[in-house]
């Protein structure tokens, strides 16, 4: 019995020491893989020691072993790009009717997952018009139930949701948001956000409604431009109560709403700097209002087309990356052009699970 404790008491300073190097050993490696470096505005690349420096544009020119500049946090997924609407300045226009098959997407929506997404936004085109949608309902129904986002939400333009799809999909949706740019029917006419005669603002009030009914919350996007610039939605807005409005200036994107092979021509619809301020100022007293102007909105989302490739618009067009199912989220994601600070700055990471929210529906 003496034997047996003084054996142990002669093997503690050893198992002192190898518990110390364990300790250094744990500290060194978790600090060398830490990202060496993040976004900054323009592209740029900051690294530890405070100097930039500007990535390749081309995939040729990412070296082996770049590390990922930033983590994919809130990614838009614009599976579609086919639309019932018509809106003059639609900067993501119906260049193909390609979507993936389901399986597909749900494999690159794990793999985002996994490196790092907490919250999808499904956008499109048209999110409803793809299997009337039902792709989408069950691609909600994966992301909430089996990948459990923190965050799941759409954008639509809200004129092809039936109550069906609330009744099966709702539950595990958290943010709805609709586009409406004017509660003028002659506005939203000229602009091309309807379709036929179909008045929007009675589908905005429908979705509204069954949001409430369904426990979803929502949201009102709009895009200021030429033809609503004056107008005066402060009213409507504190009386529809959506959870955010998202107050966008009407953007240009090269070979979508600009250039020759575009296929809408938004020049015309296009607004200054000022005059987007003196919307802003229209509506200062709307609590929910969360303005975007063209500088925060250009570069700060991550946004993945029909094929699963982001889409980088910091040339003033969307060049897309390979696709992540081809090579892989760290390598499409030094194509993205993704500016991670300026998501910061706009306010990218809110309070985005309905869970959080002290909603009364
Ligand atoms: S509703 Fe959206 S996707 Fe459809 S045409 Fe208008 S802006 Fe484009």
């Amino acid at each position: 019995m003496f034997e047996d404790i003084w054996a142990y008491v002669s093997l503690a300073p050893s198992l002192l020491l190898l518990l110390t190097l364990s300790v250094v050993y744990r500290y060194l490696r978790h600090k060398w893989l830490q990202p060496q470096a993040t976004l900054t505005a323009h592209g740029k690349t900051q690294q530890r020691d405070g100097t930039s420096v500007t990535p390749s544009a081309t995939h040729e020119g990412a070296r082996e072993g770049d590390r990922p500049q930033s983590l994919p946090l809130s990614v838009n997924y614009h599976f579609t790009r086919q639309c019932n609407y018509s809106c003059g300045f639609c900067f993501h226009t119906a260049k193909t009717s390609d979507v993936l098959p389901i399986e597909d997407a749900k494999r690159g929506i794990q793999m985002l997952q996994d490196a790092g997404m907490q919250k999808i936004n499904f956008s499109g085109g048209e999110p409803f018009i793809v299997q009337r949608g039902k792709f989408v309902g069950e691609l909600v129904r994966f992301c909430k139930v089996d990948l459990k986002l923190p965050s799941v939400t759409i954008v639509s333009n809200g004129s092809l949701i039936s109550e069906k799809w609330f009744e099966k999909y709702g539950e595990y949706l958290d943010i709805l948001a609709i586009s409406c740019d004017s509660f003028d029917p002659e506005v939203n006419e000229l602009i091309g956000r309807q379709q036929g005669k179909k008045n929007h603002l009675d589908s905005l009030r429908r979705v509204r409604d069954m949001c409430s009914k369904y426990k979803v919350a929502f949201k009102i996007n709009s895009v200021i431009n030429t033809h609503n610039k004056g107008e005066d939605m402060a009213d409507y807005i504190t009386d529809l109560d959506p959870v955010r409005w998202k107050v966008f200036q009407c953007l240009l994107i090269g070979g979508e709403n600009s250039g020759e092979d575009a296929l809408r021509h938004a020049e015309s619809y296009v607004i200054s700097p000022e005059e987007f301020q003196a919307f802003l100022d229209r509506h200062k007293d709307v609590k929910c209002l969360v303005p975007e102007s063209n500088e925060k909105m250009q570069n700060s989302y991550l946004i993945l087309d029909e094929y699963m490739r982001f889409l980088d618009c910091t040339k003033g067009n969307k060049d897309p990356s390979k696709s992540i199912l081809d090579v892989g989220v760290t390598e499409a994601l030094k194509f993205s052009g993704f500016d991670e600070q300026m998501f910061l700055k706009r306010g990218g990471k809110y309070t985005w699970s309905k869970a959080d929210m002290k909603l009364e529906w």
